[in-house]
């Protein structure tokens, strides 16, 4: 078992002021991995204090010396791409190909996309009416990140606060901790100056608060439930920081009768049940025209069969386990509901697949016939379970869609571009995919409504994280 009980703290391994051990277990076995240490509000104050004293010379580096510095980190998170890949398969059970082509990819993507908007980034304007505006770098920022996909979320926040100049303090996912760790050994060695970026583990209740609460914190950034997020945002109200969230969905994805089927419906239940259904724009809600609603259940129920289940460590197309007993008996739960509800078990259902007793394994499921008040077509699972409506109109497809607290991503098939845009111009959420269009790298990641606050990713995250000065100057026309 690996021993990763110390902090990355002011450029150093440091041990946690008292000793609290965890267990981090690979999910496909539910044997342990690692320890890593439990931080508390002491830990937590040693990194903030390293960060305050770092961002007073930090925050003074070129855009030059940090885009070197950002070169370096891609440079070497390239060369150790391997390792990114084998840890988040061991800790958070996802296949290795899917680890390798999409969960470490996004490490590459995001700082790669950073990079590009950093060059561009213009930090100094003249204001039509002669005032300078500037946009500087916040403080010290709180970083807090889940384990659904942790590198991603990692790269989203550490980048653009490292980028702009500020200083941070990463806790991540108590359940994914490894990779975290991992990157903090590729910060040091990229040279980023002691007390740029911090590492404290925990749990969310005590190293989570005590960073949202601290008052030498500038920011939060948080990714995680809604639940967490509206604790993250009142705790850091006393100090009125900012905070920008990202949170839950619930995605409705519109499936109109011109769209090409065969094509679009396969894609959208692989898409759903992609990560074991663990990613929160994931388009759980297929809502489907009533004149195609009978061939879509077919072939969404053809395709949901053919997903298989499989170990992680296993190169192939299979899906994992989810992370932990927790979310295996959460989505059982939902699974339970959706039955006892009335929805139609198309696929899957509530227990392990066949084969597997060890491993936190769910069945790939689809439900027909949902409605919208069904729990199911409202909580956020975060299993691989599909939920199947009918609607009639454009006008009734649009409603269902809205129909919701969340309002992270929204996707829309149709054979016709201009119904696509219409629609798409009416979705309230942040992301609306058409067709299959991919998020790209680079392009703001973020939600409406309980989904979150402020945008990840390229420029608008660069923006998230500076602040803007107002220079009045005595000759302003
Ligand atoms: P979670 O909210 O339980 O935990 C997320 C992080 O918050 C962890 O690091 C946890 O330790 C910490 N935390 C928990 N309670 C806290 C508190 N009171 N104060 C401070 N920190 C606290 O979520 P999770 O189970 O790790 O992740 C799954 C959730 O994340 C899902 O709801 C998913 O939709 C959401 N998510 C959203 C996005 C997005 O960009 N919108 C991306 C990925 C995941």
């Amino acid at each position: 078992m690996l021993d990763k009980r110390k902090f990355y703290i002011n450029g150093e391994w440091v041990d946690p002021t008292t000793p609290n051990d965890l267990e981090v277990l690979n999910p496909a076995t539910e044997k342990p991995v690692a320890m890593i240490s439990m931080g508390t509000a002491a830990d937590i104050d040693r990194a903030v204090a390293a960060a305050k004293k770092a961002f007073v010379t930090y925050s003074r580096t070129s855009v030059k010396e940090r885009l070197a510095l950002l070169e370096r980190l891609l440079a070497i998170y390239k060369r150790r791409y391997d390792e990114m890949v084998e840890t988040i398969t061991m800790e958070l059970g996802a296949p290795v190909t899917m680890s390798r082509e999409q969960q470490a990819d996004v490490g590459v993507g995001h700082l790669q996309g950073f990079i590009d908007a950093l060059k561009r980034l213009h930090t100094r304007e003249v204001l039509p009416n002669g005032d300078v505006l500037l946009r500087e770098p916040i403080g010290v920022c709180g970083l807090i990140t889940p384990w659904n996909w942790p590198i991603n979320q990692i790269a989203l926040k550490v980048v653009p606060a490292m980028a702009t100049g500020s200083t941070c303090v990463l806790k991540p996912s108590e359940f994914t901790p490894l990779n975290a760790l991992l990157y903090a050994e590729m910060v040091h060695e990229a040279g980023f100056p002691a007390g740029t970026f911090n590492l404290v583990n925990g749990d969310g209740l005590n190293a989570g608060a005590a960073l949202s609460r601290h008052k030498d914190v500038a920011m939060m950034s948080f990714t995680g439930s809604t639940r967490a997020g509206i604790a993250v945002s009142k705790d850091a109200a006393d100090t009125v920081k900012r905070v920008t969230l990202e949170l839950g969905g619930k995605s409705p994805n519109i499936v109109f009768e011109d769209a090409d089927l065969e094509d679009r419906v396969t894609a959208s239940v692989l898409e759903c049940f992609n990560n074991s259904g663990q990613s929160c724009d994931a388009p759980t809600r297929l809502l489907v025209q009533k004149s195609v609603y009978d061939k879509v259940v077919e072939i969404a129920t053809r395709v949901g069969r053919q997903v298989k289940v499989g170990n992680p460590a296993e190169e192939g197309s299979h899906i994992g386990p989810l992370v932990s007993d927790i979310q295996f008996s959460r989505v059982q739960a939902l699974i339970e509901a959706g039955i006892s509800e009335g929805a139609r078990l198309l696929v899957g259902g509530a227990g392990k697949p066949q084969g597997f007793k060890t491993g936190y394994f769910v069945k790939p499921t689809i439900f027909a016939d949902v409605n919208n008040t069904m729990r199911i077509a409202r909580e956020e699972v975060f299993g691989p379970v599909l939920a199947i409506m009918p609607f009639d109109t454009e006008e009734e497809a649009i409603e269902i869609a809205n129909d919701t607290n969340y309002g992270l991503a929204a996707y829309v098939q149709t054979g016709d571009p201009k119904r696509a845009e219409r629609v798409a111009s009416r979705l309230r959420a942040g992301m609306v995919h058409i067709n299959g269009g991919p998020h790209r790298y680079g392009s703001p990641f973020g939600g409406y409504k309980q989904s979150g606050n402020g945008r990840e990713g390229g420029r608008f995250g660069l923006e998230d994280f500076l602040e803007v000065k107002t220079v009045h100057r005595p000759d302003a026309a």
